[in-house]
Protein backbone atom coordinates (compact mmCIF):
# COMPACT_ATOMS: atom_id res chain seq x y z
CA UNK A 1 0.00 0.00 0.00
CA UNK A 2 1.24 3.39 -1.11
CA UNK A 3 0.44 6.42 0.71
CA UNK A 4 1.54 9.84 -0.72
CA UNK A 5 1.16 12.81 1.63
CA UNK A 6 0.78 16.19 0.32
CA UNK A 7 2.21 18.65 2.92
CA UNK A 8 4.79 17.82 5.05
CA UNK A 9 4.21 20.04 8.27
CA UNK A 10 2.56 19.07 11.39
CA UNK A 11 -0.65 17.51 9.65
CA UNK A 12 1.42 15.77 7.34
CA UNK A 13 4.46 14.41 9.80
CA UNK A 14 1.50 13.19 12.32
CA UNK A 15 0.24 11.11 9.33
CA UNK A 16 3.37 10.18 8.15
CA UNK A 17 4.98 8.97 11.91
CA UNK A 18 1.76 7.33 12.43
CA UNK A 19 2.12 4.99 9.64
CA UNK A 20 5.75 4.52 9.50
CA UNK A 21 5.60 3.85 12.88
CA UNK A 22 2.81 1.38 13.27
CA UNK A 23 2.33 -0.34 9.67
CA UNK A 24 5.63 -1.65 8.59
CA UNK A 25 4.03 -2.91 5.13
CA UNK A 26 2.66 0.80 3.93
CA UNK A 27 5.36 2.71 1.84
CA UNK A 28 5.00 6.56 2.71
CA UNK A 29 5.89 9.27 0.14
CA UNK A 30 6.23 12.83 1.34
CA UNK A 31 6.03 16.03 -0.51
CA UNK A 32 6.24 19.68 0.35
CA UNK A 33 6.74 22.67 -1.69
CA UNK A 34 8.86 24.64 1.45
CA UNK A 35 12.50 24.14 2.43
CA UNK A 36 12.37 23.25 6.15
CA UNK A 37 9.39 21.03 7.54
CA UNK A 38 7.90 21.06 11.40
CA UNK A 39 8.31 24.53 12.12
CA UNK A 40 6.23 25.90 15.40
CA UNK A 41 5.26 29.27 14.21
CA UNK A 42 4.10 29.64 17.83
CA UNK A 43 8.47 30.36 18.90
CA UNK A 44 7.64 33.13 16.37
CA UNK A 45 6.89 36.24 18.51
CA UNK A 46 8.90 34.55 21.18
CA UNK A 47 12.09 34.83 18.97
CA UNK A 48 11.60 38.40 17.46
CA UNK A 49 10.68 39.24 20.74
CA UNK A 50 14.33 37.65 21.94
CA UNK A 51 12.71 36.18 24.53
CA UNK A 52 14.39 33.12 23.30
CA UNK A 53 17.57 32.79 21.91
CA UNK A 54 17.09 31.66 18.40
CA UNK A 55 14.92 30.13 16.07
CA UNK A 56 17.54 27.21 15.95
CA UNK A 57 14.91 24.85 18.43
CA UNK A 58 11.80 25.79 16.75
CA UNK A 59 12.16 22.74 14.59
CA UNK A 60 10.92 19.31 16.11
CA UNK A 61 11.97 16.96 13.64
CA UNK A 62 13.44 16.97 9.42
CA UNK A 63 13.73 15.25 6.47
CA UNK A 64 17.04 12.50 7.23
CA UNK A 65 14.51 11.70 10.52
CA UNK A 66 11.73 10.87 7.67
CA UNK A 67 14.55 8.97 5.39
CA UNK A 68 15.57 7.12 8.31
CA UNK A 69 12.18 5.40 8.87
CA UNK A 70 12.11 4.35 5.46
CA UNK A 71 10.24 7.45 4.16
CA UNK A 72 10.43 8.78 0.47
CA UNK A 73 10.38 12.49 1.19
CA UNK A 74 10.75 15.09 -1.54
CA UNK A 75 10.97 18.79 -0.06
CA UNK A 76 11.31 21.87 -2.57
CA UNK A 77 8.94 20.16 -4.68
CA UNK A 78 5.04 21.59 -5.22
CA UNK A 79 1.81 19.32 -6.15
CA UNK A 80 0.76 20.93 -9.34
CA UNK A 81 -2.61 18.70 -9.76
CA UNK A 82 -4.12 15.41 -9.26
CA UNK A 83 -5.66 13.16 -11.10
CA UNK A 84 -8.47 11.04 -8.87
CA UNK A 85 -9.47 9.27 -11.15
CA UNK A 86 -6.23 7.77 -12.14
CA UNK A 87 -4.83 8.16 -8.80
CA UNK A 88 -1.88 10.31 -9.55
CA UNK A 89 -0.15 13.76 -8.52
CA UNK A 90 1.97 15.51 -10.90
CA UNK A 91 5.01 16.81 -9.13
CA UNK A 92 7.56 19.91 -9.77
CA UNK A 93 10.60 19.80 -8.04
CA UNK A 94 13.02 23.29 -7.40
CA UNK A 95 15.38 22.24 -10.16
CA UNK A 96 12.28 22.03 -13.18
CA UNK A 97 12.06 17.98 -12.94
CA UNK A 98 8.16 17.56 -13.43
CA UNK A 99 6.76 14.02 -13.11
CA UNK A 100 3.96 12.11 -11.71
CA UNK A 101 3.26 9.85 -8.21
CA UNK A 102 0.66 7.25 -8.44
CA UNK A 103 -0.69 6.48 -4.85
CA UNK A 104 -3.28 4.02 -3.40
CA UNK A 105 -4.19 6.26 -0.60
CA UNK A 106 -3.96 9.96 -0.88
CA UNK A 107 -3.67 12.31 2.40
CA UNK A 108 -3.84 15.89 1.65
CA UNK A 109 -1.94 18.09 4.61
CA UNK A 110 -1.68 21.31 2.50
CA UNK A 111 -2.60 23.42 5.30
CA UNK A 112 -3.79 26.91 5.03
CA UNK A 113 -2.53 30.52 4.00
CA UNK A 114 -2.97 34.10 5.51
CA UNK A 115 -5.36 36.46 4.10
CA UNK A 116 -4.61 38.98 2.45
CA UNK A 117 -6.50 41.98 2.95
CA UNK A 118 -6.00 43.06 -1.12
CA UNK A 119 -5.90 46.76 -0.36
CA UNK A 120 -4.40 49.78 -2.15
CA UNK A 121 -0.67 49.80 -1.80
CA UNK A 122 -0.27 46.04 -0.53
CA UNK A 123 2.71 45.51 -3.03
CA UNK A 124 5.36 48.22 -1.12
CA UNK A 125 8.11 46.40 0.71
CA UNK A 126 7.65 45.90 4.22
CA UNK A 127 4.55 44.63 4.65
CA UNK A 128 4.80 41.13 5.76
CA UNK A 129 2.79 38.41 6.58
CA UNK A 130 3.32 35.71 9.52
CA UNK A 131 3.19 32.25 8.44
CA UNK A 132 6.50 30.34 7.44
CA UNK A 133 9.67 30.32 9.24
CA UNK A 134 10.91 32.25 6.11
CA UNK A 135 8.24 35.17 7.30
CA UNK A 136 9.37 35.47 10.72
CA UNK A 137 13.37 35.62 9.74
CA UNK A 138 12.07 38.80 7.06
CA UNK A 139 9.93 40.37 10.33
CA UNK A 140 13.16 39.53 12.43
CA UNK A 141 15.45 41.31 10.06
CA UNK A 142 12.89 44.28 9.37
CA UNK A 143 12.57 44.87 13.32
CA UNK A 144 16.52 44.96 13.54
CA UNK A 145 17.17 47.63 11.59
CA UNK A 146 17.19 50.76 13.38
CA UNK A 147 15.00 52.66 10.34
CA UNK A 148 11.93 50.65 11.44
CA UNK A 149 10.59 52.74 14.63
CA UNK A 150 7.06 52.17 13.86
CA UNK A 151 5.21 48.70 13.48
CA UNK A 152 1.61 47.91 12.41
CA UNK A 153 -0.01 44.68 13.21
CA UNK A 154 -3.45 44.14 11.62
CA UNK A 155 -5.01 41.81 13.45
CA UNK A 156 -5.65 41.36 17.33
CA UNK A 157 -5.77 38.08 16.76
CA UNK A 158 -3.67 35.87 18.96
CA UNK A 159 -0.79 35.96 16.44
CA UNK A 160 -1.26 39.87 16.19
CA UNK A 161 -1.19 40.42 19.75
CA UNK A 162 1.69 37.89 19.89
CA UNK A 163 3.79 39.99 17.46
CA UNK A 164 2.98 42.98 18.32
CA UNK A 165 4.24 42.22 22.26
CA UNK A 166 7.63 41.09 20.70
CA UNK A 167 7.91 44.46 18.64
CA UNK A 168 7.18 46.10 21.46
CA UNK A 169 10.09 44.55 23.65
CA UNK A 170 12.23 45.19 20.61
CA UNK A 171 11.63 48.72 21.25
CA UNK A 172 9.41 50.05 18.52
CA UNK A 173 6.55 52.03 18.56
CA UNK A 174 3.16 49.92 17.89
CA UNK A 175 -0.07 50.00 16.69
CA UNK A 176 -2.36 47.28 16.95
CA UNK A 177 -5.50 47.46 14.54
CA UNK A 178 -8.61 45.31 14.48
CA UNK A 179 -12.31 46.14 13.00
CA UNK A 180 -12.88 44.44 16.34
CA UNK A 181 -14.26 46.31 19.42
CA UNK A 182 -10.98 44.83 21.51
CA UNK A 183 -8.56 42.04 21.01
CA UNK A 184 -8.70 38.69 20.46
CA UNK A 185 -12.79 38.97 20.04
CA UNK A 186 -12.81 35.20 18.50
CA UNK A 187 -12.02 33.23 21.21
CA UNK A 188 -12.78 35.42 24.87
CA UNK A 189 -15.98 37.57 25.98
CA UNK A 190 -15.35 41.51 26.45
CA UNK A 191 -14.92 40.44 30.17
CA UNK A 192 -11.51 38.89 29.52
CA UNK A 193 -10.27 40.66 26.54
CA UNK A 194 -10.43 43.97 28.11
CA UNK A 195 -8.13 42.80 30.63
CA UNK A 196 -5.67 41.98 27.90
CA UNK A 197 -6.06 45.53 25.87
CA UNK A 198 -5.38 47.02 29.59
CA UNK A 199 -2.67 45.02 29.77
CA UNK A 200 -1.26 46.07 26.38
CA UNK A 201 -1.90 49.37 26.88
CA UNK A 202 0.08 49.80 29.76
CA UNK A 203 3.14 48.14 27.77
CA UNK A 204 2.88 51.26 25.48
CA UNK A 205 0.99 49.16 22.71
CA UNK A 206 -1.51 51.75 21.09
CA UNK A 207 -4.93 50.36 20.37
CA UNK A 208 -6.76 50.95 17.25
CA UNK A 209 -9.98 48.94 17.59
CA UNK A 210 -13.15 49.41 15.54
CA UNK A 211 -10.30 50.54 12.82
CA UNK A 212 -10.18 49.39 9.04
CA UNK A 213 -7.15 49.25 7.08
CA UNK A 214 -7.79 50.47 3.85
CA UNK A 215 -4.17 51.25 2.20
CA UNK A 216 -1.21 51.29 2.52
CA UNK A 217 1.32 54.07 1.63
CA UNK A 218 4.77 54.87 1.01
CA UNK A 219 7.27 55.52 -1.88
CA UNK A 220 8.73 51.62 -2.70
CA UNK A 221 8.67 51.19 0.85
CA UNK A 222 5.79 51.37 3.07
CA UNK A 223 5.48 54.51 5.28
CA UNK A 224 1.94 54.85 6.67
CA UNK A 225 -0.96 52.83 7.58
CA UNK A 226 -4.13 54.10 6.35
CA UNK A 227 -7.68 53.30 7.96
CA UNK A 228 -11.11 54.41 7.81
CA UNK A 229 -10.49 56.59 10.86
CA UNK A 230 -6.73 58.07 10.13
CA UNK A 231 -3.54 57.98 8.64
CA UNK A 232 -0.45 56.33 10.75
CA UNK A 233 3.55 56.39 10.57
CA UNK A 234 4.52 52.20 9.47
CA UNK A 235 7.91 51.20 8.28
CA UNK A 236 6.80 47.55 8.52
CA UNK A 237 3.41 46.00 8.72
CA UNK A 238 2.73 43.08 9.79
CA UNK A 239 -1.16 41.51 8.51
CA UNK A 240 -2.27 38.74 11.28
CA UNK A 241 -5.66 39.01 9.88
CA UNK A 242 -6.40 35.27 9.76
CA UNK A 243 -5.97 31.78 7.53
CA UNK A 244 -7.89 30.26 4.66
CA UNK A 245 -7.81 26.51 3.59
CA UNK A 246 -5.34 25.88 1.01
CA UNK A 247 -7.97 24.04 -0.95
CA UNK A 248 -6.55 24.92 -4.77
CA UNK A 249 -5.63 21.01 -5.30
CA UNK A 250 -8.91 19.09 -4.43
CA UNK A 251 -11.41 22.09 -4.36
CA UNK A 252 -12.97 20.98 -8.08
CA UNK A 253 -13.35 17.38 -6.86
CA UNK A 254 -13.95 17.14 -3.00
CA UNK A 255 -16.76 18.08 -1.36
CA UNK A 256 -16.15 21.77 0.89
CA UNK A 257 -17.35 23.49 3.88
CA UNK A 258 -18.19 27.25 3.73
CA UNK A 259 -15.33 28.60 3.69
CA UNK A 260 -13.87 26.28 1.38
CA UNK A 261 -12.16 23.95 3.47
CA UNK A 262 -12.51 19.81 2.51
CA UNK A 263 -15.37 18.43 4.34
CA UNK A 264 -14.37 15.28 6.20
CA UNK A 265 -15.71 12.57 8.73
CA UNK A 266 -14.74 11.41 11.77
CA UNK A 267 -11.62 9.15 10.14
CA UNK A 268 -10.60 12.34 8.19
CA UNK A 269 -11.84 10.71 5.02
CA UNK A 270 -13.28 12.95 2.19
CA UNK A 271 -15.92 12.17 -0.04
CA UNK A 272 -13.57 10.84 -2.53
CA UNK A 273 -12.87 7.50 0.05
CA UNK A 274 -9.02 7.28 -1.35
CA UNK A 275 -8.44 10.60 0.36
CA UNK A 276 -7.95 12.17 3.49
CA UNK A 277 -7.63 15.15 4.80
CA UNK A 278 -5.53 16.44 7.87
CA UNK A 279 -5.02 20.22 9.87
CA UNK A 280 -5.64 23.46 8.35
CA UNK A 281 -7.15 22.70 4.74
CA UNK A 282 -9.68 20.30 6.46
CA UNK A 283 -12.60 20.56 8.63
CA UNK A 284 -13.22 19.22 12.35
CA UNK A 285 -15.82 18.01 14.16
CA UNK A 286 -16.70 20.75 17.63
CA UNK A 287 -17.99 18.98 20.64
CA UNK A 288 -19.37 22.23 21.48
CA UNK A 289 -21.41 23.16 18.93
CA UNK A 290 -21.97 19.49 18.05
CA UNK A 291 -21.39 19.99 14.16
CA UNK A 292 -18.77 20.08 11.95
CA UNK A 293 -16.42 23.23 11.65
CA UNK A 294 -13.13 25.31 11.05
CA UNK A 295 -10.44 25.73 13.85
CA UNK A 296 -6.93 26.10 12.52
CA UNK A 297 -4.83 25.10 15.09
CA UNK A 298 -1.25 22.52 15.38
CA UNK A 299 -2.64 20.62 18.16
CA UNK A 300 -5.76 19.55 15.50
CA UNK A 301 -3.71 18.96 12.59
CA UNK A 302 -1.41 16.49 15.20
CA UNK A 303 -4.22 14.67 16.14
CA UNK A 304 -6.13 14.72 12.77
CA UNK A 305 -3.27 13.20 11.21
CA UNK A 306 -2.84 10.60 13.99
CA UNK A 307 -6.51 9.76 12.98
CA UNK A 308 -5.88 9.77 9.15
CA UNK A 309 -2.93 7.51 10.01
CA UNK A 310 -3.90 4.37 11.47
CA UNK A 311 -7.12 4.38 9.18
CA UNK A 312 -5.08 4.36 6.32
CA UNK A 313 -2.93 1.27 8.12
CA UNK A 314 -5.77 -0.52 8.72
CA UNK A 315 -7.00 0.44 12.40
CA UNK A 316 -10.92 2.07 12.14
CA UNK A 317 -10.43 4.79 14.66
CA UNK A 318 -12.82 7.95 14.80
CA UNK A 319 -11.74 11.29 16.15
CA UNK A 320 -13.21 12.77 19.03
CA UNK A 321 -13.39 15.78 18.18
CA UNK A 322 -12.43 18.76 19.39
CA UNK A 323 -13.07 21.80 21.96
CA UNK A 324 -10.13 24.75 20.19
CA UNK A 325 -8.82 24.86 23.16
CA UNK A 326 -6.13 27.70 23.20
CA UNK A 327 -3.90 29.83 25.27
CA UNK A 328 -2.06 33.02 25.24
CA UNK A 329 0.81 34.57 27.35
CA UNK A 330 1.19 38.45 26.53
CA UNK A 331 4.03 40.34 29.23
CA UNK A 332 2.97 37.98 31.92
CA UNK A 333 -0.99 37.80 31.45
CA UNK A 334 -2.58 34.75 30.85
CA UNK A 335 -5.37 33.56 29.32
CA UNK A 336 -6.66 30.40 28.21
CA UNK A 337 -9.94 29.54 26.51
CA UNK A 338 -11.95 25.91 25.47
CA UNK A 339 -15.11 25.73 23.48
CA UNK A 340 -17.50 28.71 22.91
CA UNK A 341 -17.12 32.46 24.45
CA UNK A 342 -20.75 33.26 25.33
CA UNK A 343 -20.99 35.49 21.74
CA UNK A 344 -19.23 32.98 20.18
CA UNK A 345 -21.86 30.31 21.34
CA UNK A 346 -24.82 33.06 20.37
CA UNK A 347 -23.32 33.82 17.08
CA UNK A 348 -24.42 29.92 16.25
CA UNK A 349 -27.28 30.38 17.38
CA UNK A 350 -27.20 28.88 20.80
CA UNK A 351 -28.56 29.99 24.14
CA UNK A 352 -26.55 30.06 27.13
CA UNK A 353 -25.85 30.97 30.19
CA UNK A 354 -23.00 31.47 32.20
CA UNK A 355 -21.35 31.73 35.84
CA UNK A 356 -18.39 34.43 36.17
CA UNK A 357 -16.28 34.25 39.01
CA UNK A 358 -13.04 36.46 40.39
CA UNK A 359 -10.99 35.51 43.82
CA UNK A 360 -7.33 35.30 44.42
CA UNK A 361 -5.82 31.93 43.44
CA UNK A 362 -4.55 30.96 46.96
CA UNK A 363 -5.41 31.76 50.25
CA UNK A 364 -4.86 35.45 51.09
CA UNK A 365 -2.22 34.27 53.88
CA UNK A 366 0.00 33.37 50.63
CA UNK A 367 3.16 35.91 49.99
CA UNK A 368 2.91 34.87 46.11
CA UNK A 369 -0.60 35.49 45.11
CA UNK A 370 -2.11 36.38 41.90
CA UNK A 371 -5.68 37.42 40.94
CA UNK A 372 -7.68 34.95 38.85
CA UNK A 373 -10.86 34.94 36.98
CA UNK A 374 -12.96 32.28 35.23
CA UNK A 375 -16.41 32.24 33.48
CA UNK A 376 -18.27 28.69 32.77
CA UNK A 377 -20.63 29.11 29.53
CA UNK A 378 -23.52 26.49 29.62
CA UNK A 379 -26.61 25.49 27.75
CA UNK A 380 -29.32 27.12 29.05
CA UNK A 381 -31.72 24.24 28.81
CA UNK A 382 -29.70 20.97 28.29
CA UNK A 383 -26.84 22.61 31.54
CA UNK A 384 -23.91 20.96 28.74
CA UNK A 385 -21.16 22.76 29.20
CA UNK A 386 -20.12 24.55 26.44
CA UNK A 387 -17.05 26.69 27.43
CA UNK A 388 -14.81 27.77 29.64
CA UNK A 389 -12.12 31.04 29.79
CA UNK A 390 -9.74 31.88 32.74
CA UNK A 391 -7.33 34.29 33.14
CA UNK A 392 -4.50 35.37 35.62
CA UNK A 393 -0.78 36.38 35.90
CA UNK A 394 -0.45 33.10 37.41
CA UNK A 395 0.28 29.81 36.03
CA UNK A 396 -3.67 28.43 35.41
CA UNK A 397 -3.40 27.14 32.05
CA UNK A 398 -4.22 23.01 33.34
CA UNK A 399 -7.26 24.07 34.78
CA UNK A 400 -8.46 24.25 31.13
CA UNK A 401 -8.01 20.56 30.41
CA UNK A 402 -10.50 19.56 32.89
CA UNK A 403 -13.29 21.72 30.55
CA UNK A 404 -11.90 20.49 27.37
CA UNK A 405 -12.95 16.70 29.03
CA UNK A 406 -15.91 17.96 30.04
CA UNK A 407 -17.36 19.48 27.18
CA UNK A 408 -16.28 16.51 25.06
CA UNK A 409 -18.03 14.60 27.25
CA UNK A 410 -21.48 16.27 27.64
CA UNK A 411 -20.85 17.20 31.44
CA UNK A 412 -23.46 19.58 32.83
CA UNK A 413 -22.40 22.45 34.74
CA UNK A 414 -24.38 21.05 38.08
CA UNK A 415 -21.91 18.14 37.92
CA UNK A 416 -19.19 20.61 38.43
CA UNK A 417 -20.88 21.84 41.60
CA UNK A 418 -19.42 19.10 44.16
CA UNK A 419 -17.11 17.96 41.94
CA UNK A 420 -13.17 16.35 44.10
CA UNK A 421 -11.03 19.55 43.64
CA UNK A 422 -8.09 19.54 46.55
CA UNK A 423 -7.03 21.93 48.42
CA UNK A 424 -3.37 22.75 49.15
CA UNK A 425 -2.58 26.69 50.40
CA UNK A 426 0.53 26.17 47.49
CA UNK A 427 -1.71 26.10 44.68
CA UNK A 428 -5.50 27.38 45.44
CA UNK A 429 -8.54 28.07 48.17
CA UNK A 430 -10.54 25.74 50.06
CA UNK A 431 -13.19 27.13 48.14
CA UNK A 432 -11.99 27.10 45.08
CA UNK A 433 -12.62 28.77 41.91
CA UNK A 434 -13.30 26.58 39.56
CA UNK A 435 -16.51 25.39 42.46
CA UNK A 436 -16.91 28.77 43.04
CA UNK A 437 -17.92 29.39 39.42
CA UNK A 438 -19.59 26.22 39.25
CA UNK A 439 -21.93 26.92 42.92
CA UNK A 440 -22.48 30.19 41.24
CA UNK A 441 -24.69 28.80 38.01
CA UNK A 442 -28.71 29.12 38.96
C1 LIG B 1 2.58 32.70 13.92
C2 LIG B 1 1.75 31.48 14.21
C3 LIG B 1 1.59 31.06 15.51
C4 LIG B 1 0.83 29.93 15.80
N1 LIG B 1 0.71 29.52 17.09
C5 LIG B 1 0.02 28.40 17.38
C6 LIG B 1 -0.06 27.91 18.72
O1 LIG B 1 0.48 28.51 19.65
N2 LIG B 1 -0.77 26.77 18.94
C7 LIG B 1 -1.39 26.08 17.94
O2 LIG B 1 -1.99 25.02 18.19
N3 LIG B 1 -1.33 26.51 16.65
C8 LIG B 1 -0.65 27.65 16.36
N4 LIG B 1 -0.57 28.10 15.06
C9 LIG B 1 -1.34 27.40 14.00
C10 LIG B 1 -0.56 26.25 13.43
O3 LIG B 1 0.72 26.67 13.05
C11 LIG B 1 -1.30 25.65 12.25
O4 LIG B 1 -2.58 25.26 12.69
C12 LIG B 1 -0.53 24.46 11.72
O5 LIG B 1 0.64 24.90 11.09
C13 LIG B 1 -1.35 23.64 10.72
O6 LIG B 1 -0.56 22.59 10.28
P1 LIG B 1 -0.79 21.92 8.87
O7 LIG B 1 0.26 20.87 8.72
O8 LIG B 1 -2.22 21.53 8.73
O9 LIG B 1 -0.61 23.08 7.80
P2 LIG B 1 0.61 24.02 7.44
O10 LIG B 1 1.45 24.30 8.62
O11 LIG B 1 0.00 25.19 6.72
O12 LIG B 1 1.47 23.16 6.43
C14 LIG B 1 1.04 22.85 5.15
C15 LIG B 1 2.22 22.37 4.35
O13 LIG B 1 1.76 22.03 3.04
C16 LIG B 1 2.72 22.44 2.08
N5 LIG B 1 2.03 22.61 0.79
C17 LIG B 1 0.91 23.32 0.55
N6 LIG B 1 0.55 23.21 -0.74
C18 LIG B 1 1.47 22.42 -1.34
C19 LIG B 1 1.63 21.93 -2.65
N7 LIG B 1 0.79 22.25 -3.63
N8 LIG B 1 2.70 21.15 -2.91
C20 LIG B 1 3.56 20.80 -1.93
N9 LIG B 1 3.45 21.24 -0.66
C21 LIG B 1 2.40 22.02 -0.36
C22 LIG B 1 3.28 23.73 2.67
O14 LIG B 1 4.56 24.03 2.16
C23 LIG B 1 3.29 23.42 4.16
O15 LIG B 1 4.54 22.91 4.58
C24 LIG B 1 0.19 29.22 14.74
C25 LIG B 1 0.35 29.65 13.42
C26 LIG B 1 1.12 30.75 13.15
C27 LIG B 1 1.28 31.19 11.72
Amino acid sequence: MKTVIIGANHAGIAAANTLLDNYPDQKVVMIDRNTNLSYLGCGTALWVGRQIDSYENLFYTNKEAFEAKGADIRMETTVKGIDFKAKKVSCESADGNVYEESYDKLVLATGSLPIDPKIPGNDLEGISFLKLFQDGQGVDKQISDPNVKNVAVIGAGYIGVEIAEAAKRRGKEVRLFDVAPTSLASYYDPWFSEDMDKNLEEHGIEAHYGERATAYKGNGRVEAVVTDKGEYPAELVINAIGFVPNTALGKEHLDCFANGAYRVDRHQQTSDPDVYAVGDCATIYSNALQAETYIALATNAVRSGIVAGHNIGGTPLESIGVQGSNGISIFGYNMVSTGLSVKAAEKNGMKVSYTDYEDLQKPGFMKENAKVKIRIVYETESRRVVGAQMASADDISMGIHMFSLAIEEGVTIDKLKLLDIFFLPHFNQPYNYITMAALGAK
